[in-house]
Formats: C-alpha cells, structure tokens, sequence
C-alpha cells in the first residue's frame, strides 16, 4: 500500500488528521487533500467564539502549518470541489470543478457537513448559517453594526452564537422548536444552568414555536412564528443543524445510514472507499453513531490513515465535546444517554458534573466548568465504579479514585 495513491476529499479537521497521520504511519505514495473551500484547513471551533467577539481582526487557527505541507508532501488543492467519483473496481477517477481529472488508488471521504437552512425564509444576506471561515467573517461584520439578532436553535452552535452576540452588546432571542431550551443536552441540571446564565445576559427564549416566514424589508427582518407571534430583527442565524455531505458515497452507491456507513475500520461498502469525520456514521455493536465534534473528527482522521496503510485499529477514544458560552465551558464526554442511572455532583465553585452510568460503568459525563473531571473522565469512560455511586457525589473526591481505568 505504501506507494498507492490516496485522494481525500475534504480539507479540514478529519482530511487534514488523515493526510498528516498517513504520513506519520509510514505511507510513502501520493497523497493529495482536495477542499472546497478556497482557505486552507483551520479550525472550525472558534468561528462561532472568538471569531465573532475579538476585538481584533482574527486570522484562521490552522490544523497544519504552511510548512507541513511541504516537508510531508502533501499536496493541497483549495477551491476545487470534487464533482464526480467513479472507480472501475481498481481505481477512482475525480472530476473536480475547476475542470481538472485525478485519479487514485484510495479515497477518503472526509467532506464532513453542511449548515441546514429553512425553506420558508428568503435568501438575504442578513440571514446567516455559520459553518466556514468565510460565514464567520460575514456573520461577524453584521454583528458588529447590529442591535438585534434572532437565533434559530439551541444546540451547540446556536447557543454559542447567541452568547457571542449577546456579549457584543447584541439584544438576543432565541427560536426553539422543542419544548426546552438546550434541547440536546442531556443534563437538566446543566441546561438549567445555562439558562440561568442567558437569562442574566438578557437572552430570551421562545420554545415550542418555528418560524413560518420571513419579510425582508430596507429596516430589518420581520419573522413570523407558528404561535402567530411576530418578531422584527437586524439579522438571523440559522443552528438547527448539519446535513452530512454524502453524495460522492451516493454516486458511487456506497451504503448510507444519515452519513457514509464505515465499519470499525472506516471502510464503507466499496473497497478501497473510506469515510471519516462529521460525514462518517460508524456501527458500534448494534448502533449506529455519527459525531459532529472537533475531536472526533480528528481522531477519525488518524484512524482512517491507520486502516489505509493497513495496521489494525486502536481503541477510539471517549467521545467528547466542548462548547463555550459566556463564561462557562460545557463538556459533555462519552454517551450520556446510554447509561440508566444519574449522579450529580455540584462543586463549591459553581461547577456541575452529571455522572451517568449504566450498572457499575461510567458511560458519560456531562459537565459545566469542571475542567478536572472531565479531563480524568475523557480516560476513564467505559471504566467500573470501585466505590458505591454516591460516592461520585461528593466533590472532593477525584474521580480517578471512584472508577477504574478501563
Ligand atoms: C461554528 C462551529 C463551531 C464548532 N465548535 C465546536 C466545539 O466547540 N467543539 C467541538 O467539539 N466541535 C465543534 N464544532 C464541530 C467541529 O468543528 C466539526 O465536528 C469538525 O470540523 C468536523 O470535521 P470534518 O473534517 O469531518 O468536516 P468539516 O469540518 O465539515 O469539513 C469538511 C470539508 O469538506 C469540504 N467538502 C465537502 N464536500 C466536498 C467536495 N465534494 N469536494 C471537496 N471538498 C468538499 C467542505 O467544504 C469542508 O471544508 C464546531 C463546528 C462549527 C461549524
């Protein structure tokens, strides 16, 4: 394998970690890394954070330096994305859209997600997604001159814009379609939380309600919602979500499950095709599970380099998220929903840490500003109580004393 061909299509967090890891395991072939986008792999993580507050002109966190590139020979081709996928059993042939034609003994698709929108409002330039850098800088520019934003969901990303604008001085409404605010969190406790802290900034909510229309007049947006309320905005920022970018896997007939299926290797159902990232759905035991996080998308990365060059896969680490809102920084590590039983542990300092557990194994965390648990709890997930379960209440225990390494 070490003199074959790797294409993969998709230039940021999991194709970036999969180019630099083949390298690093050894693979001596071409490797090219094709984006989309016209800016070289960053970090998405701070365009919903720093990006938007930062006094400064803020510059893109690159995943690997200029250099990298150079002293691993991996070959970058920006603002080119790949049109077409067709292999012969062999080999693949790519049709990019600046018109040139690759071949390649091995792809990877690492093409991750798009922001969803809503049909039922108009395209205008005030009405934001905010998936890449060059979102980022549009949604940051609007901010900077705006009185009033309306934000539609509150999952991660919605949640961090909506603290981003209002700590900019922005008056800020939230949208969401469930009953509860945070709806995906799993820890009522750390929603309530969070809440709380909105609610000090001035932040509203509006749950049980979607947006049914849009006008958009010289002054603002007019919003209408299904409660027949009516709100008037500067500007909108859709977060209700990614849809994953699964249809070079779909020309090729690649199976699909809400993502590219891969098997624990991150291969998919055509051989020498594989998938790794926000775009990847992986079957672990009887479920299927598809992350939307920085860190998995990197180990990803790794992973699918290892299965390329043909070394055996590594245990992949406990799922983990992070988000920062105002102050505070959720965690949430692990699958919090698989566990049966819940145990909360409140520090003196503000923290908050649910701890859920399904018999004796700690199967996820979900945590506000608790930095030291979560750092053990990222090693210690899937790991079996040594003590009873109360025991993870108390506050001065660290946790590495109450669960053994798994
Ligand atoms: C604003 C924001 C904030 C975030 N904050 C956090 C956070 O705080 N913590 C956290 O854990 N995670 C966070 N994430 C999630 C994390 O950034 C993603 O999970 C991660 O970037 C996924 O990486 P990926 O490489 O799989 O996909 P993506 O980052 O989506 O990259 C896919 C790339 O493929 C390109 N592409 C798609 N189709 C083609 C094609 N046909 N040809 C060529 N290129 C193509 C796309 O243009 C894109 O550049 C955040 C994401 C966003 C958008």
């Amino acid at each position: 394998m070490s003199g074959a061909s790797v294409a993969i299509v998709g230039a940021s967090t999991a194709g970036a970690a999969a180019a630099y890891a083949l390298r690093a395991e050894g693979h001596e072939g071409p490797v090219v890394l094709i984006g989309a986008e016209q800016t070289a792999p960053y970090e998405r993580p701070p365009l919903s954070k720093d990006v938007l507050t930062s006094a400064d002109d803020p510059q893109p966190l690159w995943l690997l330096t200029p250099d990298t590139y150079v002293s691993t020979n991996i070959e970058l081709r920006l603002g080119a994305a790949v049109t077409s996928l067709e292999t012969d059993g062999s080999r693949f042939r790519l049709a990019l859209a600046d018109g040139a034609r690759l071949s390649a003994d091995t792809v990877v698709l690492a093409t991750g997600g798009r922001a969803r929108r809503l049909d039922v409002l108009p395209a205008d330039p005030r009405i934001h997604v905010l998936r890449t850098w060059a979102d980022a800088q549009a949604l940051r520019t609007q901010l900077r001159a705006a009185d009033r934003a309306l934000v539609l969901g509150s999952g991660l990303i919605g949640a961090e814009c909506a603290a981003s604008a209002s700590s900019q001085g922005v008056e800020v409404e939230v949208i969401e379609a469930q009953h509860v605010p945070f709806p995906s969190l799993p820890s009522h406790e750390v929603r309530g939380a969070l809440l709380r802290t909105f609610a000090q900034h001035g932040v509203t909510f509006r749950t049980g309600v979607t947006v049914t229309g849009c006008q958009a007049g010289s002054d603002g947006l007019i919003v209408s919602l299904s409660d027949g309320n009516v709100i008037e905005t500067d500007l909108i920022v859709i977060g209700i979500g990614v849809e994953p970018m699964t249809g070079l896997a779909d020309q090729l007939g690649a199976e699909t499950q809400r993502g590219v299926l891969v098997d624990d290797r991150m291969r998919t159902s055509v051989p020498g095709l594989f998938a790794a990232g926000d775009v990847a759905t992986r079957r672990i035991g009887d479920r299927l599970v598809r992350h939307e996080h920085f860190a998995s998308a990197q180990a990803q990365g790794a992973a699918v380099a290892r299965s390329v060059v043909g070394l055996d896969p590594v245990a992949p680490p406990a799922a983990w998220a992070w988000s920062d809102q105002f102050t505070h920084r959720l965690d949430v590590v692990g699958d919090p929903q698989g566990g049966t039983e819940r145990r909360l542990r409140r520090g003196d300092d503000g923290s908050l840490v649910e701890f859920s557990l399904a018999g004796s194994r700690l199967v996820g965390v979900t945590a506000l500003d608790a930095h030291r648990t979560v750092r053990d709890a990222r090693r210690l997930i899937g790991g079996v109580l040594r003590a009873p379960a109360e025991g993870l209440e108390g506050n001065d225990v660290p946790l590495k004393q109450l669960v053994s390494t798994p």
